[in-house]
C-alpha cells in the first residue's frame, strides 16, 4: 500500500438511488465522484467509500480503525446513523481521527456532537451565485486555490450559522442573494481536528469543480492526525524529587 492518509468517505447515498436528477449527476454516487479524485492525489493512501445501507452503515471496526480521516455527506437521514455508531466515530475523532464534514453534514448527528450546538442556518435553493472567499491565506486549506471560488449554481447557506466559534475561519461565502456564511471552519476536539466545509448540493455537479475537490483534499491532509502519539492524564508521579511542606 501507498504511505500516506487513509480515507474513508462516508456518504449517504439516498438522493443519488432515489432521486432521478441526483442519480443522472452522480450515476455512482456522490461519494464515488470525490473518491474518483482522491485516489490520484498524492499523499493519500487509501480511499474506501461507506454508505448507509452498508453493513453496520459502512462503519465496522475494521474501517474506523483504518481511517486516518473520514469524510461525510448526509441529508435525508442523519436520524438513521445510530446513536451508537454517532458514539463510535465521536471516540475516534477525539483519539485523532480526522473529520471532514460536507454540506447538509451540518445537520448529521455526528458533527452537532461535535460542535455542542444546534448547528441550523439560513437556506434557498434558487441556483444563485456564490463566492468562495479565503480569508486565512497562510491555511493550509487553501494551497492552490485561488483568491475566490465561482460557483456559479448554487445552493445558499447563510448566517446565522449556530456553530461554537472556528479555531480557524478559512473561508466566508458570498451569494447573489445578498447573505454571506462562514463555509470554511477548522477546529480542534482533544486529539481530532474537524473541518467543515459547505459547498455540494445534490442536484448541482459541485463535486466535479476541480477548486472544490482540491480544497476537500487539501482538509483532509490538515485534518490527519499529528501530534503527539500518546497523551497522558490523570495522577502523576513527579518527575523530580518535591520535599513536601
Ligand atoms: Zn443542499
Amino acid at each position: 500500500m501507498k504511505d500516506g492518509i487513509r480515507v474513508t468517505v462516508w456518504n449517504e447515498g439516498v438522493h443519488e438511488k432515489r432521486d432521478a436528477p441526483v442519480k443522472a449527476i452522480y450515476p455512482k454516487g456522490m461519494g464515488a465522484q470525490i473518491a474518483q479524485y482522491l485516489e490520484k492525489q498524492p499523499g493519500i493512501a487509501s480511499v474506501h467509500v461507506s454508505e448507509l445501507d452498508h453493513p453496520q452503515q459502512g462503519l465496522t471496526d475494521e474501517t474506523l480503525n483504518n481511517t486516518d480521516v473520514m469524510t461525510w455527506w448526509g441529508h435525508t437521514a442523519h436520524d438513521q446513523v445510530t446513536d451508537e455508531n454517532v458514539e463510535r466515530i465521536h471516540r475516534r475523532v477525539l483519539d485523532g481521527m480526522g473529520i471532514v464534514v460536507l454540506h447538509s453534514g451540518h445537520m448529521s448527528k455526528i458533527f452537532r456532537k461535535l460542535m455542542g450546538t444546534g448547528c441550523m442556518l439560513k437556506w434557498r435553493e434558487i441556483g444563485e451565485r456564490e463566492r468562495i472567499w479565503v480569508v486565512d491565506p497562510a491555511h493550509p486549506i487553501t494551497e492552490g486555490i485561488p483568491e475566490y471560488i465561482e460557483l456559479e449554481h448554487t445552493e445558499m447557506y447563510g448566517e446565522h450559522f449556530d456553530i461554537p466559534q472556528p479555531d480557524r475561519l478559512v473561508f466566508i461565502s458570498w451569494y447573489q442573494g445578498g447573505e454571506v456564511f462562514r463555509s470554511g471552519c477548522c477546529w480542534h476536539r482533544s486529539k481530532g481536528k474537524v473541518f467543515y466545509f459547505s459547498p455540494g448540493h445534490e442536484t448541482l455537479p459541485i463535486y466535479y469543480n476541480e477548486h472544490v475537490l482540491r480544497v476537500i483534499c487539501n482538509g483532509i491532509k490538515w485534518a490527519a492526525p499529528s501530534g503527539l502519539k500518546e497523551v497522558i492524564r490523570g495522577n502523576r508521579k513527579p518527575l523530580e524529587d518535591v520535599k513536601a511542606r
